[in-house]
């Protein structure tokens, strides 16, 4: 096998699950991909692309295979190109380099690795150059020059791309050379380790940590350890201690976690909920917050698209592109709910049109309801800050905000199906379960935030397009109705 840098820095966060990767793609590779995942593929290589143009004269070497590493020995010995992806292997170790440019005062090669990030990530992005380095000297190429290129985020676009401004370059030689005797050293045993055909012995330390740090494969490794069970308690992976002492004990269920130690407020509710089938409902603290509330009630949503090349003005690396929103208004206790939406087809800044429709229904009182208000607050702010005129608008908007996730989030009301979550996902099934997100074409606000920006790249076809619209527009108004159907039903148990 050849290792490639990518699985060198899968083995570094965990050397199994590399194992399963190489040997076991169809458990690895078993679950989809989340649309988070899929985002974070294509910003890298709309990245790429977009930092490619620094280097003008760039030839791009196509595939990994012989005739790619061919084609990049041609052009290293012409020493006058600079090469996008030329291809290494040797010695049972494989890597695309981003960008190597002649050096010719030095008469040797700079390495340019390119990250989609603001910031460099000195755990993974060092060791993905330093691999590639190692690689480079085996093959008998001179480098004499190692830099990581990611974005800069202070860099505010204002009319054209600065691609200059948009990127920063890190001189990260003299840290690789460094590390470089350790990183060869740590190659080849993972290159030892991954190339045994038999699985790995021995436990999957992620047993000592919470849900969200279990990889796809954990339930391979984990056969003992149920769907629900002590790692999905309430923040218990911020709890290192508890989480072992209950494992060590070999206690996997929640209801074999009573009693065993003292757990925090939420997860003491979340495990009475579960073995006790018990609905927790402090009415009196329901009703406490409910009367901080002033008519009208505006139940708000955005949704928003966070480009890591800025496309408008005004906006930096990864600032949310607020393109959508929905918006249910209840003047009096009485009246007649009305819906009102806006969702941004064209492909200028969103935020002037989003703004203007927002303030021709949103009065100067009355509660804004949102659920987990430090998005939306921050939306409005910076929305306030692009747009100097709508700044006391968002900033009486922000101050009449009312999240009402802080029900459930701070155990007002816990309910068995909600496993420890506040997310409006698990609480609309139990309080409003003639409502749902699962038959709906868009579910979920990643998807939501991908599909606009194929819509507005023109990436569907015309039915397509109408369709995806449908989709946003039921989707987002979903978000708002549920909020408000939330707020009804609780205010009915009062
Ligand atoms: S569950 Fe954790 S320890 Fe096990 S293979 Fe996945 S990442 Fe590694």
């Amino acid at each position: 096998m050849n290792l490639s840098k990518t699985d060198y820095i899968l083995y570094r966060e965990c050397p199994k699950n590399a194992w399963m990767k190489i040997h076991r793609p169809d458990v690895y590779y078993a679950s989809e991909l989340s649309e988070f995942e899929k985002h974070i593929i294509e910003t890298g290589n709309e990245v790429e692309l977009v930092a490619r143009q620094l280097f003008p004269s760039g030839v791009l070497i196509e595939g990994r295979d012989e005739k790619a590493r061919l084609e990049t020995l041609d052009l290293i010995a012409k020493k006058d190109q600079t090469i996008f992806q030329p291809i290494f292997v040797k010695d049972g170790f494989l890597a695309a380099v981003d960008v190597l440019k002649y050096d010719p005062e030095n008469d040797g090669f700079q390495i340019y690795e390119i990250k989609a990030s603001n910031e460099v990530d000195e755990k993974v992005h060092l060791y993905d150059l330093a691999f590639q380095v190692a690689l480079l000297r085996k093959c008998g190429i001179k480098v004499t020059g190692i830099n990581l290129l990611h974005l800069n985020k202070e860099y505010v676009r204002d009319g054209e791309l600065d691609i200059i401004k948009l990127f920063s370059i890190d001189d990260v030689r003299e840290a690789i050379e460094d590390m470089l005797s350790v990183v060869s050293d740590e190659m080849d045993i993972a290159l030892a380790y991954l190339s045994a055909e038999k699985e790995p012995n021995g436990h999957c330390c992620c047993v000592y940590k919470g849900r969200s740090s279990h990889c796809s494969t954990f339930k391979h490794s984990n056969p003992h350890v149920p769907e629900y069970s002590v790692h999905d308690l309430n923040r218990i992976g911020s709890s290192k201690k508890k989480l072992m002492e209950l494992i060590d004990s070999n206690v996997f269920h929640i209801h074999e976690a009573d009693g065993r130690i003292v757990f925090s407020e939420s997860q003491q509710n979340q495990i009475d909920a579960h073995v006790y089938d018990r609905v927790l409902i402090k009415k009196d603290m329901i009703a406490e917050e409910f009367s901080k509330l002033e008519y009208p009630l505006y139940f708000l949503d955005y949704e928003t698209f966070p480009s890591a090349v800025p496309l408008f003005d005004g906006y930096s690396s990864y600032n949310q592109i607020p393109f959508q929103y929905s918006l249910h208004v209840l003047e009096t206790p009485e009246s007649e709910l009305k819906s009102y939406e806006f969702l941004h087809m064209g492909s200028d800044d969103p935020c002037p049109a989003l703004v203007e429709s927002l303030q021709s229904h949103i009065g100067l009182k009355g509660s804004v309801i949102v659920w987990y208000k430090p998005f939306e607050k921050s939306r409005n702010t910076e929305m306030g800050i692009r747009l100097p005129g709508c700044k006391e608008f968002f900033e009486s908007v922000n101050g009449r905000v009312f999240d009402l996730m802080e029900i459930f989030s701070k155990q007002y009301y816990v309910h068995k199906d909600f496993k420890g979550s506040s997310s409006i996902k698990k609480v609309l099934p139990v309080l409003v379960p003639e409502l749902s997100y699962k038959e709906l074409l868009i579910k979920e606000g990643g998807s939501a935030s991908q599909a606009w920006k194929k819509l507005v790249d023109g990436k569907y076809s015309k039915e397509e397009a109408v369709e995806i619209a449908n989709a946003l527009k039921v989707y987002c108004n979903l978000d708002t109705y549920a909020m408000y159907m939330i707020f009804k039903r609780l205010n009915d148990i009062l």
